[in-house]
């Protein structure tokens, strides 16, 4: 059989990524939060395209854009999301959603590849208003009960005012058609320094990882702080802190390789310069894709709180806020990335769990799924300065096609 080389069109993915820069358009970057008129114009800008890929656009009750095909043959769903964090990049999301209307464009409309690949945005993917709310009603995970629960973080408008605001309430949730997509694809950048430093231009993510996350509470006895004497003291606050310096001590004789760790917020009880705190709180999560490695971390962790306890003055008690199994993308996936790759990119690609949460890690769980990434610039995300080589971007969209391409071909 010959092969075709459809390609993919890197002057037009740039010129896509710049239109949807333009739309919230913050210094270099965007500020898109869910459902923010930049947002929602976005979402119509992707409708409006959906259909030169030969894909039916709707936007659903959740603002899930997604396009549907009719051509016949195996279907591959690709996405990613186009609401940002506050004042953030212009690639985080974006990227993904305009690789998979690059492959829609290639692939949809060339008779010699049957099947299709059908493109997905998936709302609020950077948790304004929940966790991964847009996918996960896609997934069939997300209840009328959970909307009405969901608030804005930063303005705590509800969820249920929002979609009414921008004229979505009432409009049906679309969910997965079970059967009808072979497997999720999903392209990002890589907010990690990885690929740069090494001189790569793709990962081919392995697994997702999962967060586990801890409430850490620390019982002394709240007292004056000048009368006092030190000998005499139940300090909460000392005990935290020399708790966090146990940790960074332990764990790194526990963990894996790419387990990391972090204690995202103190809290003094009562946080006052001439009291000593009886009550001290910590936040504390753990990432790592291997849960294994996670119940060696969890079980020193209580270990620490029993003997911090036993030896007095102060007490500790560890509290599970959060589980997340981590996601393994799909073998075939990971093959066919490597295999574009190859073709595309000289074969500088390397295979990589993902430290960030990513939709894949919700589609997953219901269908096959693989992600790839781009290098980042300096690593950095999450800020309006991340960027991207137009190279690495072109680079990239050639490979996420080839991938769509194999992955059809294959599932014929
Ligand atoms: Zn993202």
């Amino acid at each position: 059989m010959p092969e075709s080389y459809a390609k993919a069109d890197g002057g037009r993915v740039l010129a896509d990524l710049n239109a949807l820069r333009g739309i919230g358009a913050y210094k270099t970057g965007v500020h898109k939060p869910t459902y923010s008129e930049a947002h929602m114009r976005s979402l119509e800008w992707l409708s409006m395209r959906l259909p030169d890929a030969g894909l039916a656009a709707t936007i659903d009750g959740i603002g899930n854009v997604v396009g549907t095909s009719a051509k016949a043959g195996p279907k591959l769903l690709a996405g990613s999301h186009l609401e940002s964090q506050n004042y953030a990049g212009w690639l985080d999301g974006p990227l993904g959603v305009v690789y998979a209307l690059e492959a829609a464009r290639v692939i949809n409309r060339d008779p010699s590849i049957a099947g299709a690949v059908e493109v997905a945005a998936w709302c609020d993917e950077e948790g304004h208003f929940g966790h991964f709310l847009g996918s996960r009603s896609y997934a069939g995970a997300v209840t009328e009960a959970d909307i009405d629960a969901a608030r804005d973080r930063n303005s705590d408008r509800s969820m249920r005012q929002a979609l009414q605001d921008v004229g979505l309430s009432g409009r049906p949730r679309l969910t997965a058609e079970r059967g009808r997509h072979f497997g999720y694809l999903e392209a990002h950048i890589e907010q990690g320094e990885t690929l740069e430093s090494n001189g790569l231009k793709i990962g081919v993510v392995t697994s997702i990882v999962g967060i586990w996350q801890y409430r850490i509470t620390f019982t002394g006895a709240q007292n004056h702080a000048g009368t006092t004497r030190m000998a005499i003291r139940k300090d909460a606050g000392l005990a935290l802190a020399r708790f966090c310096v146990a940790i960074d001590e332990g764990f790194p004789k526990l963990c894996g390789p790419r387990t990391v760790w972090t204690t995202g917020r103190i809290t003094l009880d009562p946080g006052a310069p001439s009291i000593i705190p009886g009550a001290a709180e910590m936040l504390f999560q753990i990432r790592d894709d291997d849960p294994a490695v996670i119940a060696r971390l969890e079980a020193k962790l209580d270990s620490m709180a029993a003997e911090v306890t036993a030896r007095r003055p102060c007490s500790v008690v560890v509290e599970r806020l959060r589980t997340g199994a981590p996601a393994m993308m799909d073998a075939t996936f990971q093959q066919a990335i490597e295999a574009a790759s190859a073709k595309f990119a000289n074969g500088k690609s390397i295979r990589m769990p993902s430290g960030a949460g990513h939709d894949a890690q919700v589609l997953a769980a219901i269908m096959p799924s693989g992600m790839l990434f781009v290098p980042s610039i300096g690593g950095i995300s999450h800020h309006w300065s991340e960027n991207t080589a137009d190279e690495d971007i072109v680079t990239g969209a050639d490979v996420f096609v080839e991938t769509c391409r194999r992955l059809l071909t294959q599932a014929r």
